[in-house]
């Protein structure tokens, strides 16, 4: 079973987008290492018993220590020297252990603790990425590594308490466990090797959600969930009682083209994410800026009277016009012309109040830029 899910993942290689195959390739690699200790743990009764034991454990524990540097690579961590140290030094432990001392009982202590700090390892990174992974997957992943190294550390209890010494064998008291061991182990590689695709799954469908729905220029939320916020937010007004409450700004940055034609199309770029933070960090609550197009962004307000349509225009304008944007040596003061509108009996669609609000903005340009006017 390890082998084929090893095997199915390096089918799947090439359909990984580019920044997760080093980390699905990590993964791949700690299967096959443990698929390749778990064949010799079977094979032993045919080989030189010493040998095989200890480069089955250590195909074992450097599989392990594979999948920790396959989640550090999926979560974007640089290699680092101390993932391999508990697998070299387990297994040259477990070679005097076998070879030199012939100690069965120090062997399983040896390789519990291994197995414990690979696996605790594995846990605290998975857990730490909570914030940034919300992925129901990651959590699976968790529960499963923490399951098996919940039953790891019970098993070094249970040998503990029927006592290890170097004559201890798992074949004698307690024989159970050694039936166990393998079963539960096992989950690793083959049902965890789904968790994995599954992690790289979600976070592929959250890329591709993200890239849908917001500016790549600006991170400001798109034309497509504009349009998408504003119907909900429009109908949602228009069936709650009492109505009204739905209003949007169009802004539109006055004589941006001088920029592009005098700075260039590149320091215009900049210009633009500066009017999109500015017009972010003027929003309040549930108010949603949104790049509609070109040099022009849409506000949806969030319960605006008529009372306070154009007060609520300012607060935009002049986080704009107060604070100029700078790039190097250059300080370039820039306006915005806004057209409020707030939703009427007359309005029928999301479209008809967003048609009043660029009514106002022509009407505020035509006065003369760095204007509010707000629809009749
Ligand atoms: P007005 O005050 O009347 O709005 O003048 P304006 O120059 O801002 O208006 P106009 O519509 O003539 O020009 C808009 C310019 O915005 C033209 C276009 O090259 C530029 N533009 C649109 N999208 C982008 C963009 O993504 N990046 C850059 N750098 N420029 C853009
Ligand atoms: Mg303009
Ligand atoms: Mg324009």
């Amino acid at each position: 079973m390890m082998l084929a899910n090893g095997g199915v993942l390096g089918l799947m290689h090439k359909d990984l987008p580019q920044p997760m195959r080093p980390a699905a390739a990590s993964w791949r690699i700690a299967t096959l290492l443990f698929a390749g200790g778990s064949i010799l743990f079977a094979a032993q009764g045919l080989n030189p018993p010493g040998y095989t034991l200890v480069l089955a454990n250590g195909l074992v524990m450097f599989g392990l220590t594979g999948y920790l540097r396959a989640l550090r690579q999926f979560y974007g961590l640089q290699d680092q020297l101390w993932v391999v140290v508990p697998a070299v030094l387990g297994t040259l432990a477990l070679f005097w252990l076998t070879l030199v001392s012939a100690d069965a009982g120090g062997r399983i202590l040896v390789v519990s603790a291994v197995w414990s700090v690979l696996m605790v390892a594995s846990i605290v990174l998975l857990i730490s990425q909570e914030r940034r992974d919300g992925a129901r997957s990651r959590r699976v992943m968790a529960a499963l590594f923490t399951a098996v190294a919940v039953f790891v550390m019970f098993r070094a209890g249970y040998y503990i308490a029927l006592g290890v010494n170097p004559a201890f064998s798992v074949l004698g008291a307690g024989a159970w466990m050694n039936v166990a061991t393998p079963m539960v182990a096992a989950t690793l590689p083959v049902i965890g090797t789904t968790a994995f695709l599954l992690m790289c799954s979600e976070r592929i469908r959250r890329q591709w959600e993200r890239a849908a729905s917001t500016d790549y220029l600006t991170g400001l939320p798109n034309r497509r969930t504009l349009v998408e916020m504003g119907e909900q937010r429009f109908d949602h007004a228009r069936t709650s009682a009492p109505a009204g409450g739905f209003a949007l700004a169009v802004v539109d940055i006055d004589h941006f083209k001088r920029i592009n034609d005098e700075h260039g199309h590149e320091m215009g770029d900049v210009a633009l994410k500066h009017v999109a933070a500015r017009l972010q960090s003027a929003c309040r609550g549930a108010e949603l800026p949104a790049r509609q197009g070109g040099e022009e962004f849409v506000v949806l307000f969030d319960h605006l009277t008529p009372q306070n349509a154009h007060a609520a225009g300012e607060r935009l304008r002049n986080a704009v016009a107060q604070m100029p944007f700078v790039a190097g040596e250059l300080v370039l003061p820039l306006t915005v012309s806004i057209g409020v509108a707030v939703l009427v009996q007359g309005d029928t669609s999301f479209d008809s109040v967003l048609r009043r609000a660029d009514e106002a903005l022509y009407a505020a340009k035509a006065a003369g830029r760095n204007r509010v006017e707000v629809a009749a």
